[in-house]
């Protein structure tokens, strides 16, 4: 005998779209992240940026 049951569908919350693309590395924003932001332009995090802006971090010695 079999339960006579209206299983109820698993609802995935994982199944979220993102918003944006982080346009230094291209991995995907989704709604709620913190994200560094230019000119339209999203990133992931500050490096990215740097890196898009054909920029990098030093540190300086001295001079
Ligand atoms: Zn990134």
């Amino acid at each position: 005998m079999s339960r006579l049951g209206t299983m109820a569908r698993f609802e995935e919350p994982e199944d979220v779209k993102p918003v944006a693309e982080c346009k230094g590395c291209n991995n995907l924003l989704f709604a709620g992240e913190e994200v560094v932001e230019s000119k339209g332009k999203y990133f992931c995090e500050t490096g990215c940026l740097v890196e898009s802006l054909d920029c990098s971090y030093k540190t300086l010695g001295e001079i």
